[in-house]
């Protein structure tokens, strides 16, 4: 039996120090009750081996080597461990008694690995952090919500109202002693803090895997240059601060659909903001900022709680703000209670019922879509954007997803994992349910929306400086599917065919 106590802090995509439940606590604990603390990242197979079975794809590989290092630094040890998350724990626990904190995190095998600690008898103390609002809200009806609308109007005050955690100081623990640190490195596989070592055992290889096609992507598009983008809590904070000081946020409701805009640059200080829209989602995705920490800074900013969604008048653009955030708890939520979501649709109606393109014609729509190469300038566009950048704007997905799935009546299931395998600000829920809401099968059903790509292009790039910014002055191709066609094919294909659709 081990007597000596330790508590451990396991990260996983939670790079902060502000806010950070489980860091936060783990830190109050081991000062209060005089225990040794350590921290704790564990790099898993799955995220270093390009494994077409689970998707982390290239930009998560890169953006991990990264972050995970400046982060570590915050810390007077951080062991950064090969293996699996369970097992480390197991192997520690041989020596000592420990207690885990660790932040929950819904996707693959977290809550496996927590079993298996538990059937163990590990002491695990799990935060509330990946959803903000309280995951059994339900309608007066007792229903779990799948509606937007009716589900802000219930979460809105608890979200503007919830607990921020002030900013831990990793750097006033005490640590468990070197003898014990010396002893734990030569029974783990430890890879050095630095961002060569962690890329030094990614793989470099860029496959997707969607039914029995094994696609390598790099017969289609360059490797995406990544090394633009924001790593670390201090920037992450620093730029939403810059893009509230440059006042961005008060015409967001405006501005957020613009494509055009996307392509202007303002330099501030150090720092490039692009685009109207904050580019946030990379920080959210890594937990380098909470959306509790971004929505404070926005009541702070604007000098208003914003409790009453109708009557706040000082900002339009920061209601429209605060709403997204409101999205991305809204999708938290749904894949919570119906945790099949990455593989099925969430309305029952079109499961297994859609008639998706025969395989091979699936295939090469896929392909042209990937390289940009589909002869709709707008879907090439932004095509090339996400090759180049990992990054893509909101519009542009819709877009792109539309197309896809209703044009090229390609399974929105292909589309989710190419992008899973290129976005930089990978977030699972909101991928899932920007896809499932793009094939009109996922919540909060409209009548089915088939996007009509240049009347999208006209909308929202009038100038075309986004057409011209991602394509360059190439010459027009011949669309691969035409619109028309497309648009009378699509409904067939959801049994739809007697109900009108509506051009957006
Ligand atoms: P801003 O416009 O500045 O918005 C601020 C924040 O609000 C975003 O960072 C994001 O956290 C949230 N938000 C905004 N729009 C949405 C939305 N439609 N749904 C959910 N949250 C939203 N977002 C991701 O973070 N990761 C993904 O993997 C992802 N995949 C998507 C796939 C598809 C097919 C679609 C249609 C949307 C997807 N989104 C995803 C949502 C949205 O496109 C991005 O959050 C947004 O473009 C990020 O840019 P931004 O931070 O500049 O956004």
């Amino acid at each position: 039996m081990n007597t000596e106590k330790l508590i451990l802090y396991w990260s996983r995509r939670d790079f902060r120090l502000r806010d950070n439940p489980a860091l936060y606590s783990a830190l109050e604990d081991s000062t209060n009750e005089k225990v040794p603390f350590l921290s704790l990242f564990v790099l898993e197979d799955y995220m270093l081996d390009a494994n077409p079975e689970f998707q982390f794809g290239y930009s998560s590989r890169y953006f991990l080597s990264q972050a995970l290092p400046i982060y570590a630094k915050e810390f007077t040890d951080f062991l950064i461990v090969r293996g699996k998350g369970a097992e480390t724990i197991l192997t520690i626990s041989k020596h000592y008694d420990v207690t885990v904190y660790v932040n929950e995190d819904v996707y693959i095998d977290f809550y496996k690995q927590i079993k298996k600690l538990r059937s163990h008898s590990i002491k695990i103390k799990i935060f509330k952090d990946f959803l903000t609002i309280n995951r059994e809200t339900k309608s007066i009806q007792g229903n779990y919500y799948s509606i937007f609308t009716p589900f802000k109007k219930a979460v809105w005050n608890e979200f503007l109202t919830s607990e921020v955690k002030p900013v831990a100081n990793p750097r006033s623990a005490s640590y468990l002693h070197t003898d014990g640190i010396t002893n734990l490195k030569h029974i783990l596989t430890i890879v050095e803090t630095t961002s060569e070592s962690i890329w030094n055992v990614c793989s470099k290889n860029r496959i997707i895997k969607i039914g029995n096609h094994t696609i390598d992507l790099t017969t289609l598009t360059p490797v995406p240059n990544l090394s633009h983008w924001y790593v670390s809590e201090k920037d992450a904070l620093e730029i939403f601060s810059l893009y509230l000081k440059e006042h961005l946020l008060s015409g967001y409701n405006l501005v957020r659909d613009s494509l055009e805009m996307d392509t202007e640059n303002i330099k501030v200080g150090h720092h490039i903001l692009y685009g109207k829209t904050s580019k946030i989602s990379v920080a959210l995705a890594w937990g380098l900022v909470s959306s509790r920490t971004l929505r404070a800074m926005i009541q702070a900013h604007f000098g208003d709680d914003f409790s009453n969604i109708s009557s706040a008048t000082s900002s339009a653009g920061a209601l429209s703000f605060l709403s997204e955030l409101i999205w991305r708890e809204f999708y938290k939520y749904l894949y919570m209670h119906n945790t099949d979501l990455m593989d099925i649709e969430f309305q029952q109606k079109f499961r297994g019922k859609v008639d998706w393109v025969e395989d091979s014609i699936a295939l090469h729509r896929f392909t042209t879509w990937i390289k940009g190469e589909t002869g709709y300038p707008i879907v090439d566009a932004a095509m090339k954007q996400v090759a180049e950048t990992g990054w893509m704007h909101n519009r542009s997905r819709m877009i792109v997803a539309s197309v896809l799935t209703k044009n090229f009546g390609v399974d929105w299931r292909w589309g989710q994992e190419y992008f899973r395998s290129i976005l930089i600000d990978l977030d699972e829920t909101s991928n899932n349910g920007g896809w499932q809401w793009g094939a009109s099968v996922g919540a909060d059903p409209k009548p089915i929306r088939i996007f009509n790509a240049e009347l999208q292009a006209k909308n929202h790039d009038a100038s075309g400086a986004y057409l011209k910014r991602w394509l360059g002055e190439r010459d027009n191709i011949t669309p691969i599917v035409e619109h028309t066609i497309a648009r009378e094919d699509a409904l067939r294909r959801y049994g739809l065919l007697k109900v009108q659709p509506r051009d957006f």
